[in-house]
């Protein structure tokens, strides 16, 4: 089949242009163009429909990155739109929640087995951050433990930044090695009566780095250590969760924490974060000030609800986890025909792909880059998200983008 013709960005490029001058960095955070490949990418987005988004230049792109997650059914789904439309007839922004408030927190306590309640905010550092406050509460102790190199958001005690933070602020933060068990018992001995709880991730998916699965028994020793210490176990799902399991990444990896941190898929798109508890939790959660301007609006509550339905009634789940087969088959049949050594790593859902000695991911910036300019969205040195609208042939497509992908690094390096 003939090479379809490259993108350019023009209009892109020129909208750069003005934001570098009115905005710092132009783009900042996860979504700066400058992560990605130069040339290869564009910068702004103008629609989305399913699987496939468009940028201002009209360039159309299957879309392996969801937003970064949010979008777990696809764009602009009807089932939540439909609700959205509806509840944007009423209000959004109001005095008081709308009854999706309780609707919402009764159906994510009933899916998830182990949760008495569930309290809303906008973004994931807003559950992370919180969390942590009613660990504290609860036990009277200062001081958490996350996995060295995690992310866990813009919280002061956890951002990977470094300008404009004192180290006070990280002052009661251990860490220790994810899947390391004898670390863990090791940090939790040397700080006995001071710890109140570990953050962890459900598997480990920080980016410049191959994602990695917890160990077997990893995550069930994590709960036996916290419950030996009374320590509360946090699970930060932001990233995973909806994506593995509807009840919880907790179900998928067979553990049950004492707090659940949800945000991303779970509005399909919409502005909304959850955090689930324990009963015992309940009157820490109480005492713990936790509010903001936008965290009672409504209609990301009906779109949660919606998308959560969604997902149940039409099997979401099952069909990320095939269509992440699907590629990640493609890809390894295509790197071994080509000769080249990959490594793929994380959840079929939630998949990334990487060439073995790209330490610096220069092999993965050309291969993704060469894709983007093809029509096909992923990221180098980020992990990549399937939704529920990808379909066979979706992938299949994609598949003819990766190969000349993976041609252009065998030319450009040899292997
Ligand atoms: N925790 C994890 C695991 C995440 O992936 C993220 C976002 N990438 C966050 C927390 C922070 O979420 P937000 O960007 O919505 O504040």
């Amino acid at each position: 089949m003939a090479d379809k013709a490259l993108y350019t960005f023009e209009r892109s490029d020129a909208l750069m242009d003005r934001a570098r001058r009115a905005v710092p960095s132009g783009i900042y955070g996860h979504q700066s163009p400058a992560l990605l490949t130069p040339g290869s990418y564009p910068s702004f987005l103008a629609r989305g429909e399913g699987c496939r988004i468009w940028d201002v230049d009209g360039n159309e792109y299957i879309d392996f990155m969801c937003s970064y997650g949010p979008i777990v059914l696809g764009h602009r789904h009807p089932r939540v739109e439909e609700v959205v439309r509806k509840q944007l007839g009423q209000a959004d922004c109001q005095n008081l929640p709308g009854e999706a408030w309780v609707e919402l927190a009764e159906l994510l306590a009933e899916i998830t087995p182990w949760a008495g309640w569930v309290a809303f905010a906008k973004n994931g550092s807003d559950v992370t951050t919180w969390s942590l406050a009613v660990a504290r509460a609860y036990t009277g102790r200062d001081k958490v433990i996350m996995a060295a190199d995690a992310y866990h958001g813009i919280g002061a005690w956890c951002t990977p930044g470094k300008a404009g933070i004192t180290p006070s602020e990280k002052a009661d933060i251990l860490t220790f090695v994810y899947n390391d068990l004898n670390d863990l018992r090791r940090v939790v001995a040397e700080n006995r009566g001071a710890v109140a709880g570990v953050i962890l991730t459900p598997f480990r998916h920080e980016a410049f780095h191959n994602s990695e699965m917890p160990n077997p028994g990893f995550l069930q020793g994590v709960r036996k250590i916290c419950d030996e210490e009374g320590l509360v176990f946090i699970l930060d799902d932001v990233r995973a969760g909806f994506r593995l399991n509807l009840n919880g990444s907790g179900e998928y990896f067979g553990f049950q924490p004492d707090i659940t941190c949800y945000c991303k898929a779970i509005a399909n798109g919409y502005p909304l974060a959850a955090g689930l508890g324990r009963e015992e939790l309940r009157a820490a959660a109480e005492v713990v000030f936790f509010t903001g301007s936008f965290w009672t609006a409504v209609t990301p509550m009906v779109a949660a609800k919606a998308t959560i339905e969604v997902l149940r009634d039409e099997g979401g789940i099952a069909q990320m986890d095939a269509m992440g087969r699907r590629f990640r088959e493609g890809l390894d049949q295509q790197a071994r025909s080509l000769g080249l050594a990959i490594t793929q790593s994380g959840p079929p859902a939630i998949p990334f792909m990487s060439f073995v000695n790209d330490a610096a991911f220069e092999r993965n910036r050309l291969f993704c880059g060469e894709c983007a300019r093809r029509g096909v969205f992923l990221h180098p040195h980020h992990n990549w998200f399937l939704s529920a609208a990808h379909r066979e042939r979706d992938i299949d497509e994609a598949l003819v983008a990766t190969e000349a992908g993976f041609k252009a690094v065998k030319s450009q390096f040899g292997g």
